[in-house]
Formats: structure tokens, C-alpha cells, sequence
């Protein structure tokens, strides 16, 4: 089992849900819970959303530490983000539970112009609030987490972290300053050609078919063929490739003889040129050739092309 914090993104607007999953499989379908994350989805379309897995643990209490570091009431008052309660707590059931799913600000109208405009309905409600309201408001959320603890026993009080886990979230976050580990603990992404997948998997993960290494946006690129003959690509990568290496080729070749033919053009237009110069002189080559420019363009022209050009004095 592997015991994991995901993000999920709007990529249209930004918005964005921290939330935590256990899963036999990595690359499952799963994305994520909570009702405002949920309504958002049906409402932009669930291929709008992006799930990156940011942490993966082998326990549940790591997990639930992580999500509790990260969705804080701190990170609920953000103005961009799905989630509705701090993380860290035994898991949907906890919110069930305890009703806290069922009051929205929907229920007060204005959802959707909020969603519309990039804003959080959630904490346009809680500012919405009298100050008794608010407080009857956190109280209910603080009773709702007090009768969970009692009847379900606690998973999870307080940040008391094991040494073990201090280590490795220390690792995890130390990786976070270089980008590309972005916080993901003894993993890595594999892709997988044939299945057009990617996944996270431990860092010593070894399977045939299964390449290190992430395909970002789209697997058209196994579909493309040569834009020329038709040919299929046989492309690993979302390279910008359109043609085949032999209608490459063909293509560059046709390109040297072209510019091979201009050359010789040029060659022989300027040789006559010259040739016409050294028996006429300049005012007749500059009315019979009807020459535009300069006596010094002509003469750099010569220089150029005209392999008996000689340099006169
Ligand atoms: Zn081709």
C-alpha cells in the first residue's frame, strides 16, 4: 500500500486541493475528494484537473502528518484553494461524520459566480459571517473533531513526529529546493510506451517496458506519421519531429541542390558580367545588363563568384 499526499490543480484557473489517498496503484483514477473539489470538477470538466503525487509514505501516520503540515487553517484561508478542513484527521469519514461537508456557501447563493471569478466561495462565506456566527461557526468545527477523537480513537494529535520521520521529511523537504524532486520521497516517474502511462514508483522500481522518466501533455506523438510519405514515426518523445529520416534527407538534399543551382546561377551570371566588363568597360556592361547599384556591389559580386576575377592594380 502506498500511503500518499497529492495536489490537484485547475489548470484553468489555478485552484488547487492538497488531500491524501492510500492506493495498491499509483497511477489509479482517483481525483480526490471534498465537495467544493468535486463540484469543481463537474463544473470545468474533470480533464481540466491535474493530480501530481507530491509525497508517498509506507504509513498511514506519516501521511496523515504530512497533509496535516500542509492544510493548515493557515492554508484555508488561501484564496486559491479547494480544500474546506485542515488535513491530518482519520479521512473522509471524519468529515462525514461530523456533518462539516454539508454546510456550503453555494447553499447561500453565489457559488458559481464566485467559482467564475477565480474566488474562494468558502472563505467569501466565512467573511460573510457575524462574529457570533463565526465563532458558533469554529466551535462547531472544534466540538466535530473532539466527538471523532473520542469515538474513533485518535490516528493522529499533534505534531509530535518520530525521529524517523523528522529525518525524512527533512530529505523530502531538502529535495523541494531542487525542482525536479519537488518533494517526492525515494521515488521516480516511469513511463510506459506501449500503455501510454506514467507513474510514481520507489526509486529501485525495474520493469521492462517501463522507461525513467515523465511524458508531459499528450501521447500523439505515438500516433505521428511522416508528413511527407506517411510513414509512421516510431517517435519516444514528444519531440517536434514531422518527417521521417528519409524524407529528412531527401528534404535537406533538395534544399543543397537548390541552393547548388542558385550558386551556379550567380556564377554564371557574374562571370559574363565580368567577362563583358574586361572587353566593354563599365558604361557598356552598366547599360546592356541595365545595373542598378554601385560599381562596388559588382565588384564584391566579382570577388564572390567569378573564379577569374583578378583584383585590378
Ligand atoms: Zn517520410
Amino acid at each position: 500500500m502506498y500511503y500518499t499526499v497529492y495536489k490537484i490543480t485547475n489548470i484553468l484557473n489555478g485552484m488547487f486541493y492538497i488531500g491524501k489517498h492510500a492506493t495498491e496503484d499509483l497511477n489509479d483514477t482517483y481525483m480526490g475528494s471534498g465537495k467544493f473539489l468535486r463540484r469543481a470538477q463537474n463544473k470545468y470538466g474533470i480533464e481540466n484537473f491535474k493530480k501530481e503525487i507530491l509525497f508517498i509514505f509506507d504509513n498511514e501516520e506519516e501521511m496523515n502528518n504530512k497533509e496535516a503540515e500542509l492544510v493548515t487553517e493557515e492554508f484555508l484561508k488561501r484564496p486559491d484553494v479547494y480544500n474546506l478542513n485542515v488535513g491530518g484527521f482519520g479521512g473522509c469519514n471524519y468529515v462525514n461524520d461530523n456533518g462539516l461537508n454539508n454546510k456550503y456557501p453555494h447553499e447561500r447563493g453565489g457559488f458559481v459566480r464566485c467559482l467564475k471569478q477565480g474566488i474562494n466561495p468558502w472563505l467569501n462565506w466565512l467573511r460573510s459571517l457575524s462574529e457570533e456566527e463565526y465563532a458558533a461557526h469554529i466551535k462547531k468545527r472544534s466540538e466535530g473533531i473532539k466527538k471523532y477523537l473520542e469515538t474513533h480513537g485518535s490516528i493522529w494529535l499533534g505534531r509530535h513526529h518520530s525521529d524517523e520521520t523528522k529525518r525524512k521529511l527533512s530529505i523530502a523537504n531538502s529535495e523541494n529546493h531542487y525542482g525536479e524532486a519537488n518533494g517526492r520521497f525515494n521515488t521516480k516517474w516511469v513511463y510506459n510506451i506501449e500503455l501510454r502511462e506514467c507513474k510514481v514508483v520507489p526509486n529501485d522500481y525495474q520493469e521492462d517496458g517501463w522507461q525513467d522518466g515523465r511524458i508531459c501533455g499528450s501521447w500523439d506523438f505515438l500516433d505521428r506519421h511522416c508528413s511527407n510519405c506517411g510513414q509512421h514515426l516510431h517517435l519516444t518523445s514528444n519531440e517536434p519531429k514531422t518527417l521521417c529520416d528519409k524524407c529528412l534527407e531527401e528534404a535537406n538534399n533538395h534544399k543543397l541542390r537548390e541552393r547548388n543551382k542558385k550558386k551556379q546561377e550567380k556564377i554564371d551570371y557574374y562571370t559574363k558580367l565580368y567577362e563583358d566588363y574586361k572587353q566593354y568597360g563599365w558604361e557598356y556592361i552598366q547599360k546592356s545588363y541595365n545595373l542598378t547599384s554601385g560599381k562596388s556591389r559588382y565588384w564584391n559580386m566579382f570577388k564572390k563568384y567569378v573564379p577569374s576575377y583578378k583584383p585590378s592594380r
